[in-house]
């Protein structure tokens, strides 16, 4: 079945009991059981897993083409509870531009677990594998990475991480399962923030692991939910799904959108440089166009001069709207170098834009007359 079939009736079968077609939010945190605990709906305590939470799952396992999936209440608690599978004495491999809350969990978390971290820039495939130790576990990729749009070539990563007996994982919230699909590119797991293109409305939050297998690895990061808590709230659940019913339409729309912004920005005199896949100027370009259907929503450019001049850009749009966060139907613009802190390593001048679904010809005119 093609993915359009799948995302509008993956997890969606009418509800039994009367036949609704859009599904029941559960909002019961306790199931009835039987005298000696027997679960004969298959539900005991919503922290263990819930009938809403569970339609989502098995909506993204069909989705992203995986055994199996766990949602969280966030981006960064499914990433977590992924890292926290690994044993203490393990090695991870991240890549150098990975979004920077995991950079943050690295030094704060991850060395309080004892597992050691460090990063590569994984377009260069021999720096990852000289990144690779005996007690590397995991290799963590993120393409496109954000902010910096980075592309890296999936399907080598998995093999290279393959050989070093490690787990290959992806962050795959920029790219959607709609325009790349990790898991059959050889990937183990591939992680999304819900909050952004799966949501899709910004308006929920929402973290999502869907495995190749369900391997040691999924029951582990199952049993991080059960007992640390980070569970996606039934209707967290209910929104998410929805969203995945015009998750195509929108990523194309977005892209289409997103390529046409990044040509306008790339002709324009006050510009540096786009930082976009589907641009042929992009070091990415030739990788992307073999391992993503499309190129996304997400771009980031440099204003020519500085900090100032990038930020005088933010100041005078009108359509576009400041504000982090991504994958909303609005189009965002943002400093990203002041909303990732004082950590960022982020270039000053540097603007990345979350291309909404308004008209292209709109947002061109915006930007232009922000520029001047
Ligand atoms: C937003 C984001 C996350 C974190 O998701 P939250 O829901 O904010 O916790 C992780 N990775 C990428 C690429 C993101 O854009």
């Amino acid at each position: 079945m093609k993915l359009e079939t799948i995302a509008v009736h993956a997890g969606g079968e009418p509800d039994p009991a009367t036949g609704a077609l859009a599904p029941p939010i559960h909002l019961s945190t306790t199931f009835e059981h039987g005298p000696a605990g027997e679960q004969p709906h298959g539900y005991m305590y919503i922290r263990e897993g819930s009938p809403t939470e569970t339609r989502l799952e098995e909506a993204l396992a069909a989705i992203e083409g995986g055994e199996a999936a766990l949602v969280y209440s966030s981006g960064m608690a499914a990433g977590a509870a992924y890292l926290a599978t690994l044993p203490a004495g393990a090695h991870v491999l991240f890549a150098d531009d990975i979004y920077y809350g995991f950079r943050q969990m690295a030094a704060d978390f991850l060395t309080r677990w004892s597992i050691a971290a460090s990063a590569v820039d994984m377009a260069d495939l021999d720096a990852v594998r000289r990144g690779i130790r005996r007690e590397t576990q995991l290799v963590w990729a993120e393409s496109p990475s954000n902010p910096l749009m980075k592309v890296v070539d999936l399907a080598a990563l998995a093999k290279i991480a393959k050989d070093a007996g490690a787990r290959f994982a992806v962050d795959g919230t920029f790219a959607t399962p709609v325009l790349q699909r990790p898991l059959s590119l050889g990937a183990d797991v591939v992680m999304h923030a819900a909050t952004k293109y799966l949501g899709g409305h910004s308006d929920v939050q929402g973290g999502a692991l869907v495995f190749a297998r369900r391997s040691d690895a999924f029951e582990k990061a199952q049993h991080v939910r059960h007992i640390l808590g980070g569970v996606l709230s039934p209707f967290n659940s209910w929104l998410v799904l929805r969203g995945l019913r015009s998750l195509v339409c929108r990523v194309e729309r977005h892209s289409a959108n997103a390529l046409a912004v990044a040509r306008a920005l790339a002709a324009h005199s006050a510009v540096e440089v786009v930082h976009y896949p589907g641009l042929a100027s992009h070091p990415g370009h030739e990788i992307a166009k073999r391992q993503m259907s499309g190129f996304g929503g997400m771009l980031s450019f440099r204003v020519k001069g500085g900090r100032d001049q990038a930020v005088a850009v933010c100041s005078k749009v009108r359509i576009f709207t400041t504000a982090t966060s991504l994958g909303g139907t609005e189009s965002l613009i943002e400093h990203r170098a002041s909303s990732e802190g004082p950590t960022s390593q982020t270039p000053q001048n540097l603007l990345r834009c979350s291309i909404g679904l308004e008209h292209a010809d709109d947002l061109i005119e915006d930007l232009r007359q922000a520029l001047g």
